[in-house]
């Protein structure tokens, strides 16, 4: 391994480092993504509105467009000492193996077990409930990362967690609900019996594995119907980039120690929340004019939001229960195809990054899942990281941005984020290495389908 005089394997903070306030990266934006709307009057949701589904603080940060930094609570910055800073790795074997005069680094979210930057968020959501004096939390979990990171974080504040895990996953991954179980959570395979949504959607489609759309009308529904509990969400919204923000503010300290500047920044999309906080404190320097950089988001192929979907008003869920948000969506309907089995499974995207995108601050790609899954077992080989299939579109737009600095000959300094770990996702992985992993690409029928279910109203028209 050839290093660099004077740039360390990983480049870690001191504690004395660490950020002590989450950056908001609206407050640095010209033009604001749209707020999110009341699907009956089609007026922006009020805070009290909001309250009867979400915490109070958390009602607060989502809606503020204008705050720039909001301080992290002692008790939450106490949490992220158990497993922050996150290392940022000079991927030097990585370099080597491409033999790229590229320089690659990644932020490694993984740390922690729930495996995934998914607990930054968690324990923020937690804190404010439990400061609110309720008695639990209500929410959905797709692979299983943010159920997990969201039972550590209730476990160890003392409430109760009520977890609606997509029931392919909960039959694919019985591990993860162990490990949800073992931190005290209850755990239910959605769609359910146990509320109104989940039995009309089993009698709608019956025999269905359920999607994050349905585990969402479902956690929405359990939390609004009983007294002292709010409903929490691991993606998609503001105040979850905000607390993602984390990611993004460390790895520029971190450069900064080092005098680096990235010229590339990439990470995956699901929701987009890492991506967002990754590139929040970045963007937030492009936005006021001081520095420029290229962002990319990676999506895959066979859910493909930002790349193929329309710019509209949608539903968060299937059932539609939720309020209306103003992203890239493929519609609140579309499931990908089975043989998907790459994560980042959502039909839209943060409002945040899909302003952004459609002010062409941001790139966006999307790849197949087997050439992901080629990413990941090159990344795992050589830099010894078992990554997860999510964070694995990242590594596979990294590598590609690598190859073409050996073409070009030119000495980028590439970012991305390796935004967890892949151990409960031996199913995927073994597919792949039996060579029965499939790609399936939407066809713009199959699209067509899902564009159909967007809410239709004047200023909403697609196309
Ligand atoms: C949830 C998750 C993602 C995708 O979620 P975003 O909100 O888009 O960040 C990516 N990687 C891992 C490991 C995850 O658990």
């Amino acid at each position: 391994m050839k290093q660099e005089k004077n740039i360390p394997y990983k480049i870690y903070l001191e504690e004395s480092e660490m950020p002590k306030a989450w950056y908001n990266l609206r407050a640095d934006m010209k033009k604001k993504p749209a707020p999110l709307l009341n699907p009956e009057t089609l007026e922006p949701m009020t805070a009290e509105e909001l309250g009867a589904v979400f915490c109070e603080e958390l009602v607060k940060q989502e809606l503020d467009t204008e705050t720039a930094y909001f301080p992290i609570p002692q008790e939450i910055q106490d949490f992220y000492k158990m497993y922050r800073p996150s290392p940022l790795v000079r991927a030097y074997c990585l370099e080597e193996k491409l033999q790229t005069p590229a320089k690659i680094y990644y932020k490694f979210e993984g740390n922690n077990t729930s495996g995934s930057h998914k607990l930054n968020s968690a324990i923020a959501q937690a804190y404010y409930a439990k400061n609110q004096g309720l008695k639990g939390v209500t929410t959905e979990t797709g692979a299983g990362q943010w159920g997990t990171a969201l039972s550590m974080a209730c476990a160890y504040l003392g409430l109760d967690c009520k977890v609606y895990m997509v029931k392919v996953s909960y039959e694919q991954k019985p591990f993860r609900r162990e490990v949800m179980r073992t931190y005290g959570a209850e755990v239910t395979p959605s769609p359910s019996e146990t509320t109104a949504i989940g039995r009309k959607i089993l009698e709608e489609h019956p025999g269905t594995t359920g999607s994050l759309g349905c585990a969402i009308s479902e956690a929405v529904e359990a939390a609004t119907s009983k007294e002292g509990y709010r409903y929490v969400l691991g993606s998609v919204l503001n105040q979850v980039m905000l607390h993602q923000s984390i990611i993004g503010l460390e790895t520029k300290a971190a450069l900064d120690k080092y005098g680096i500047t990235p010229d590339v920044i990439i990470g995956c999309a699901g929701g987009g929340s890492n991506l967002g906080g990754l590139i929040a404190p970045f963007m937030g320097e492009q936005l006021r004019g001081e520095k420029n950089y290229q962002f990319i988001a990676v999506e895959p192929a066979s859910c493909p939001s930002l790349t193929r979907g329309k710019y509209a008003y949608d539903f968060c869920d299937t059932g539609k229960v939720t309020p209306l948000a103003k992203m890239y969506t493929l519609g609140s309907g579309f499931i990908p195809s089975a043989n998907h089995a790459g994560g980042l499974r959502y039909h839209g995207m943060s409002s945040t990054l899909s302003e952004l995108y459609d002010q062409g601050l941001l790139e966006a790609r999307s790849v197949e899942q087997t050439a992901v899954f080629e990413a990941a077992k090159m990344f795992a080989q050589v830099e010894g990281i078992l990554p997860a299939p999510e964070s694995s579109h990242a590594i596979r737009v990294a590598i590609d941005e690598a190859m073409k600095c050996k073409e070009t000959g030119e000495e980028k300094t590439i970012v991305f984020g390796l935004t967890g770990t892949g151990y409960f996702d031996m199913v995927a992985y073994e597919k792949f290495n039996n060579g029965e992993m499939t790609d399936y690409i939407p066809t713009d029928e199959d699209l067509a389908q899902g564009f159909a279910g967007i809410p239709k109203f004047e200023g909403n028209e697609i196309d």
